[in-house]
């Protein structure tokens, strides 16, 4: 219980002054902030009252305004308010009811200010409008704040309306509760209406990937928030859309969550362009291949998979055996169609589970993952081989090409993905050398043969400088008269303190690294300065053969530099002979023949070598300005228990005979076979039945001899 203090003395006095109803009124009026008026219901809504209040709000004295002595207070309504705040008043006085009206007035200091006015009528007995009573206040900072606030909803509804990011609120189980229109217009739709009606439950109806929902909800509840969220979603006509969401919680006081709201952005463009990007820099440009990039991520993503499951993976180093020559007489277009057209058969040699690779230029690698058994891999090997040696059509010609494959087995031969690759590369080297067109397996030996041959490259290369190549010179003889018609230069290299390197273990080495250039111009220079010497010492004249490797023919210049050769030594051009082989007469027959009549506008002869192991078509044979043919020395060989040979012989023999060509026998070791070439017309002979190779001092021996 509250104890009531003790009532306080007041004084007669001061009761009958605080009784003063009239004083308590003025009092309260004028302390009042605002006006209380009486006015007249007229055109000037002249006032015959007005409370002390009336300085603050208009800025006149009350005096002013009294009767309209100095203003009325329809002048002071703004014009733009007069009629509004006329009718307002008007229906009260139909009704009788209190009105209530907001406007704005001039301020006697020229400032404009809205006020609030309450008001009812007074009626006199007939029912007559006698005047007008109420109250005015400025309600001016009210109205301030209201518009500040308005025109902020405003401005914040515009980016709403107008964002390019759809913007949206929705409940936690996926129901939109507010969204723009850009999200309708991401999502497809013509009006947010028609979204709003369509998606009832986003999970379901908007990812494509209903468990991304699940993501979303959970990285809310773990962080609040969640921000470049990245997901596809279905429009509208099904198309997919990649969008990313950036969105919040938006929870209550109390922490309870209310809903979801975030942004949409379609990033399709971008997705599709990372897309690209990362496809161009995984896959081959020209096959749609993937590419040494892409090889790496697999071939250890299948090293993993070996390890897991316990299978075995091999790795198949590919390597087309003819495609530079192609490339190069040619032209690019052509060897592009003939990788396209090798990626193709690849592809269809292997299972769905393996991948063929383009590392660069003609080399492919394979992987053959999940392999029970190594040797099941041969089966798809030789399906390559034959598919890849189907002949191919490009620009209207046939070509044929062949493959050679080295295979490195996952985890025996390497246990990380550069050894295994370069070990199958190993392994292809080892097949390119037994002949191409074949495949081999890696081995530890193998090892040991790329070595010998980087080394014999780094050797080669100074070799040159060193001096460390001669030639020898083997002699031939003609069957007819039995005497030596001419003499072959043949390369040797001596490497200080090493045994005699054979021209057959580095001059496929000095085609591929381009030292052949400069080899080929020394062996010229040496044997025609040699022919030329020997010439003046004997007083007649040798032929001499000069072997020309392929390279040396494909790039220009040849001709100038036989011809250079010769003005240097002064050599008579009918006393040298250059051999082509017969295989590099295959591609680019057109280019050949022009080299061809060149050399021999010169006055220099030509043979074609090794005759019978290349691809020539017999068809463009007599086309060639050549004046011997010398058959390779495989048809000569064991003649004696292979009769069959002997038919081919004497067909070449024919052969060359009809097309106007002298006929040489390569590889002569025995009398047998001297006779009976001797007995089919064949016109000379050279080989080990007459004699080796021999230095050039052996060599003149034997010719004074
Ligand atoms: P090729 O032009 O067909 O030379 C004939 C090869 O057969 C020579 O081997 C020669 O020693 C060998 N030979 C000769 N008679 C007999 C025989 O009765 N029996 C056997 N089994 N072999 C015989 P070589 O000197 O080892 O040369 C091998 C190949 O190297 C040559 O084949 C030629 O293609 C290439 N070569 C040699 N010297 C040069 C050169 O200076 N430049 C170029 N580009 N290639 C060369
Ligand atoms: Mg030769
Ligand atoms: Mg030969």
């Amino acid at each position: 219980m509250h104890m009531l203090p003790p009532p306080a003395e007041v004084s007669p006095e001061l009761h009958t002054l605080l009784m003063d109803r009239e004083r308590m009124l003025d009092s309260l009026l004028n302390h009042l902030g605002g006006m209380v008026y009486c006015c007249l219901y007229d055109a000037y809504w002249t006032m015959i009252f007005v409370s002390q209040g009336c300085l603050q709000l208009t800025g006149y004295a009350p005096g002013d305004l009294l009767y309209n002595r100095k203003v009325c207070f329809e002048q002071l309504t703004l014009e733009e308010d007069r009629e509004r705040v006329r009718t307002r008043i008007e229906e009260s006085l139909r009704t009788g009811e209190h009105y209530e009206v907001e406007y704005r007035i001039r301020h006697a200091d020229g400032s404009v200010r809205w006020v609030l006015e309450r008001g009812a009528p007074l009626f006199n007995e007939a029912g007559e409008v006698q005047a007008l009573e109420g109250f005015i206040e400025d309600i001016t900072r009210r109205k301030q704040s209201e518009q500040a606030a308005l025109q902020a909803e405003a401005r914040y509804r515009s980016i709403f309306e107008n964002a390019i990011e759809g913007i949206y609120q929705t409940t936690p189980d996926g129901q939109y509760l507010n969204f723009n229109p850009a999200l309708a217009r991401i999502y497809g739709y013509d009006s947010v209406e028609e979204l709003k009606s369509a998606i009832t439950d986003i999970q379901k109806q908007l990812y494509v990937d209903p468990g991304k929902r699940g993501e979303f909800i959970r990285l809310m509840s773990q962080f609040g928030q969640v921000t470049n969220f990245e997901a596809q979603v279905y429009r509208k006509n099904g198309d997919i859309i990649w969008i990313t969401e950036n969105a919040r919680e938006v929870r209550d006081e109390a922490g309870k969550l209310l809903f979801y709201e975030g942004t949409v952005e379609d990033i399709t463009a971008r997705k599709n362009y990372e897309q690209q990007i990362e496809y161009q820099a995984t896959h081959d440009s020209l096959t749609g291949l993937p590419n040494r990039t892409l090889l790496a991520d697999r071939l250890q993503q299948y090293i993993s998979l070996a390890d897991r499951h316990g299978g075995k993976l091999a790795v198949a180093f590919l390597d087309l055996d003819q495609f530079k020559l192609i490339n190069d007489s040619m032209g690019h277009h052509a060897g592009d169609q003939l990788l396209l057209t090798m990626a193709e058969r690849l592809t269809s040699c292997v299972r769905e589970c393996d991948t063929v690779v383009r590392l660069g230029g003609d080399e492919f690698v394979l992987l053959f993952p999940n392999l029970r058994n190594v040797a099941d891999i041969s089966g798809s090997m030789h399906r390559i081989l034959a598919a890849v040696s189907e002949p191919c059509l490009i620009d209207g010609r046939e070509f044929v090409v062949s493959c050679s494959i080295g295979i490195s087995v996952y985890p025996e031969d390497g246990r990380d993905p550069n050894t295994l690759l370069k070990h199958a590369d190993t392994a292809m080297y080892k097949a390119k050398q037994d002949g191409r067109n074949n495949f081999q397996f890696y081995t530890r030996e193998l090892n040991a043969v790329l070595m010998e041959r980087l080394d014999i490259e780094s050797r080669l290369r100074n070799a040159l400088d060193n001096q460390e190549f001669l030639l020898h010179y083997q002699p031939k003889i003609d069957l007819l008269t039995g005497r030596i018609c001419g003499a072959e230069a043949l390369i040797r290299w001596q490497p200080p303190g090493k045994p005699m390197v054979s021209p057959a273990s580095f001059i496929p080495i000095a085609e591929e690294t381009g030292i052949i250039e400069q080899i080929g111009q020394w062996v010229l220079e040496t044997a025609c300065d040699w022919a030329k010497q020997l010439g003046s010492q004997w007083g007649q004249s040798l032929p001499v053969a000069v072997n020309v490797s392929q390279r040396q023919f494909r790039r220009g210049g040849l001709v100038k530099m036989v011809q250079a050769v010769l003005k240097q030594t002064g050599l008579d051009p009918a006393c040298l002979e250059l051999e082509i082989t017969e295989s590099m007469l295959v591609h680019d027959t057109a280019h050949f023949i022009r080299v061809l009549n060149d050399l021999k506008a010169i006055g220099v002869k030509l043979a074609i070598d090794d005759f019978g192991t290349g691809y020539s078509s017999m068809a463009y044979l007599k086309d060639f300005p050549v004046d011997r043919l010398k058959i390779d020395r495989t048809f000569v060989d064991s003649l004696e228990t292979t009769p069959a040979k002997g038919a081919i012989l004497k067909a070449i023999v024919a052969l060359g005979h009809s097309l106007g060509m002298r006929v040489v026998a390569e590889g002569v070791e025995t009398a047998y076979q001297q006779a009976y070439l001797h007995g089919i017309g064949c016109d000379e002979i050279q080989g080990y039945h007459l004699s080796k190779p021999l230095p050039k001092e052996a060599f003149e021996a034997l010719l004074k001899r």
